[in-house]
């Protein structure tokens, strides 16, 4: 064989490498199954000293430069982690770094103050005493999510439709706050997380039967927000949060009235009101009549009227609602009734009735209407797909 001809099949098989490669093994791309989504959720914001245990061994770092400090730390027990000078105390263990972050090496649980966590552990030491963050995949984090947002016990599609709410809400949130200092918090401020202790076995089927979809809209994961009940009305983002988003426009809810909270009625002395607005910083020196602004489409009140020495002002219904409490007036489609020392609240729903309605997307369950169902309904024009493809598409 000629020198030319082996260098001609040579190109010829290199060629033929390249192109049989591409189509029968194309490029690698995120997969989430493969490459898992971490989230950073803030477990405590500030606390003094709290006990730390682990059955397996764990490595320790320094978080901020990397460096090992323990290849194998054993906790033999529970132990009280407690600030010291150049660093912090694990028991009697001193580890010289502000930032740590305790990596169990066999996937073994995390003991927080008693309560078991899946992933790592970053342990912070900030001004007025420790931050804990829990660094978690986001399908185990969903599992620890559902069971404190939903009931276990309610219809399958329910706690589907709610498992791709939650995992669109932390991965909007996560994808929002990459350069913040933790993602998501434990409490409702953005999901109820209450860790491996909370998980049962059907809302972890839901999670891991809907495993990686999310609510793509306008090419990009939507926040999914979420609330307990809306009584007979969704919420507009954009009239409480000035969030334009078309699918979170709000939609009539005829499914929720199973909600202990559909309607409720709280009575609020006069004099109760007067203290808590002035908490908040009012400074109405009497009051002599409250009453309901006007109301939007969803029929919640946009701001209430009040009367003081001979003036009306203006209070929006949200600041109001923070000022007695969110859990005292349970939303803002409300009515208001005069009495001598006191008012008398009655509304409709819980929760600020943006996105999915729980209660409503339980009596949908329970209408044999399936997950994708119960969220095209709740989120108009969004598609469920896998969230690996909405990040490739943002790349
Ligand atoms: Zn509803």
């Amino acid at each position: 064989m000629s020198k030319r001809r082996i260098i001609q099949l040579t190109v010829i098989t290199i060629l033929g490498i390249i192109v049989f490669r591409f189509f029968i093994f194309p490029p690698k791309v995120y997969d989430s199954s493969k490459t898992p989504f971490i989230l950073r959720v803030r477990l405590k914001r500030s606390v003094d000293t709290f006990t730390l245990y682990s059955k397996g061994k764990c490595r320790v770092t320094d978080a901020e430069k990397g460096a090992v400090l323990a290849r194998a730390f054993s906790f033999d027990g529970p132990r009280e982690v407690s600030p010291a000078k150049s660093g912090m105390k694990f028991g009697q263990e001193l580890f010289p770094s502000g930032d740590i972050r305790i990596s169990p090496l066999r996937g073994k649980l995390l003991v927080v103050d008693g309560r078991p966590y899946r992933g790592e552990i970053d342990v912070q030491k900030k001004d007025k005493g420790f931050r804990i963050i829990n660094r978690v995949k986001l399908e185990d984090y969903l599992k620890g999510v559902l069971p404190r947002e939903v009931y276990h016990f309610w219809p399958f599609a329910t706690l589907k439709a709610q498992a791709i709410a939650s995992r669109s809400f932390a991965a909007h949130q996560a994808l929002l706050r990459k350069n913040q200092d933790y993602d998501l918090t434990a409490d409702t401020f953005s999901q109820v997380y209450g860790g491996q202790a909370s998980e049962r076995w059907r809302t972890t089927k839901a999670v891991e039967s809907t495993a990686g979809e999310v609510l793509e809209y306008d090419g990009k994961v939507l926040p999914a927000y979420f609330h307990s009940c809306c009584g007979g009305h969704t919420q507009n983002a954009a009239n409480l949060w000035s969030q334009h988003e078309d699918p979170l426009r709000g939609v009539k809810c005829s499914w929720c009235r199973w909600s202990p909270y559909f309607r409720w009625r709280v009575r609020i002395p006069t004099k109760t009101i007067l203290e808590k607005l002035k908490e908040k910083g009012y400074s109405f020196r009497e009051i002599d009549d409250i009453r309901s602004g006007p109301r939007d489409n969803s029929k919640r009140v946009e701001y209430v009227r009040i009367r003081s020495q001979n003036n009306w002002f203006e209070v929006s219904t949200e600041d109001f609602r923070a000022a007695l409490g969110r859990r005292l007036l349970k939303s803002s489609n409300f009515k208001i009734k005069k009495y001598p020392y006191y008012y008398l609240f009655s509304g409709y729903g819980w929760g600020h009735g943006v996105g999915m309605c729980q209660w409503g997307s339980f009596g949908l369950g329970f209408r044999r209407w399936d997950y994708e169902r119960i969220l095209r309904h709740y989120y108009p024009g969004t598609e469920i797909v896998n969230l690996s493809e909405v990040l490739r598409k943002e790349r």
